[in-house]
């Protein structure tokens, strides 16, 4: 499937039917799968033969799925997790342990933010957070012999910032530090950041790559283009794992990272993707490069409507001329840069509220990036704890309202929006 353009992989890649089999993946619904004789099933568990023996580690759907973003992101293997959010703590868990940091753009999910800054400290794992916009210099200063990864956003959430690779990945290449990247808001449709030097690559499948806000889901892609031998970082790549036969990872002529991650975090910890869920993200990603194309259009155009508008104070959205990201935007994400915009209305919190409360097609959603334009006041609802200065140190001002804008016609989301304004 390697020649194959995205928009073909995205319908074909994943799943291949033998003669009179379904044409789409059917829905494994099993825990187990049978074996007919001893020494078969003792091969799968020896990593020797591929098969399937029980859902928690694989399963017939849910590898479709992984299949098809391992090829969209053009990596070596995929992991199915129950959550953007598993899949993102399965990633840190394969290389850090207690006494080990991983540095992190600031500008990242505030679930992320809150795992990285709060939960993985409990368990010995620092993390140093980092400006993206900081110089080289300034980030390189906070690796030391104990950084396993560095972890950014292709397109920040909620900041829509767009992420200087070339900079971190000279850092990471410098330092032999694996660097991940959560495509959740470009998807490989729009950015495929392996290009850009990424090693590991991280998905909330619950947002774009599905498209339609019906089942929850994450990735882990493993890029194969990280050589654990040859840093000492990584001792627990390079010493036998005890509890896998004295397997090395390392030693392994494919999928390092992928293998480790299976065999110890998913094993351990499970927080796998269900069959059930793996089928609807299946079928949701085989329009992802046509959604993606009319969310990035439908986006560009809402934005150039706001920017112009005299209750609008500011707009970002990287396709805009005068956007601080646009330039890096050229460079990453030449086809498009996705739906997912922010603004501010002229006014406070209660001008905010009046606007979204008039809002007829445009629905109030924590959720974003599916189908339906949908729109959030992070002042009052994810952010509500924090004061006006907090707010405004955390990049969020009061009258900022988030945008994901949907696959509905472009004038009809405008002219939603206009009437909106009217009323405040
Ligand atoms: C939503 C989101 C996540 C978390 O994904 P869940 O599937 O909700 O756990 C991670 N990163 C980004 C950029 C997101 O938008």
């Amino acid at each position: 499937m390697k020649n194959y353009k995205l928009d073909t992989l995205c319908v074909q890649a994943g799943y291949k039917p033998k003669t009179g089999e379904s044409r789409i993946p059917a829905i494994s619904q099993s825990t187990t799968f049978f074996y007919g004789d001893t020494q078969a099933m003792a091969d799968c568990f020896d990593l020797k033969s591929a098969g399937y023996f029980y859902s928690r580690l694989s399963n017939p759907t849910v590898a479709a799925f992984e299949g098809k973003v391992a090829a969209l992101e053009g990596g070596v293997a995929a992991i199915g997790c129950s959550s953007g959010m598993s899949a993102t703590t399965l990633s840190v868990f394969t290389v850090a342990g207690a006494g080990d940091n991983i540095l992190s753009s600031a500008e990242v999910y505030g679930g992320t933010y809150n795992l990285f800054g709060t939960t993985l400290p409990k368990l010995g794992i620092e993390c140093r957070f980092f400006n993206p916009d900081s110089s080289a210099e300034e980030i390189e200063k906070l690796i030391d012999g104990k950084t396993k990864m560095v972890f950014i956003e292709t397109v920040a959430n909620p900041a829509i910032s767009v992420v200087d690779f070339d900079k971190i990945a000279k850092i990471c290449k410098k330092h032999g530090v694996l660097l991940a990247v959560d495509n959740t808001l470009a998807t490989p449709a729009l950015c495929r950041p392996k290009e850009f030097g990424a090693n590991v690559i991280i998905h909330s499948s619950s947002k774009y790559l599905d498209g339609h806000a019906a089942a929850l889901g994450g990735v882990i892609v493993d890029c194969g283009n990280f050589d654990f031998k040859a840093s000492e970082r990584y001792a627990s790549f390079n010493q036998p794992d005890e509890s896998y036969h004295g397997l090395v990872y390392s030693d392994l002529p494919v999928a390092v990272f992928a293998t480790k991650c299976r065999a110890q975090m998913i094993r351990d910890i499970g927080a796998i993707m269900s069959p059930q869920n793996a089928f609807l993200s299946y079928i949701g990603s085989d329009t992802l490069a046509l959604r993606m194309e009319k969310h990035s259009a439908n986006a560009a155009k809402v934005a150039e409507y706001l920017s112009k508008h005299p209750k609008i104070e500011w707009v970002r959205h990287p396709s805009l001329k005068s956007d601080k990201y646009h330039e890096l935007a050229k460079k990453y994400l030449p086809d498009g840069q996705g739906g997912m915009l922010s603004f501010g209305i002229k006014g406070n919190s209660q001008k905010c509220a009046l606007f979204m409360e008039s809002l007829q097609l445009i629905t109030q959603e924590t959720h974003v990036a599916d189908v339906r334009s949908c729109v959030l006041h992070p002042a009052s609802t994810t952010h509500r704890q924090l004061s006006k200065e907090d707010l405004a140190a955390a990049g969020v001002p009061e009258n900022l309202i988030r945008l994901s804008v949907g696959i509905e016609n472009a004038e009809d989301i405008i002219a939603d929006i206009a009437q909106a304004l009217e009323k405040v």
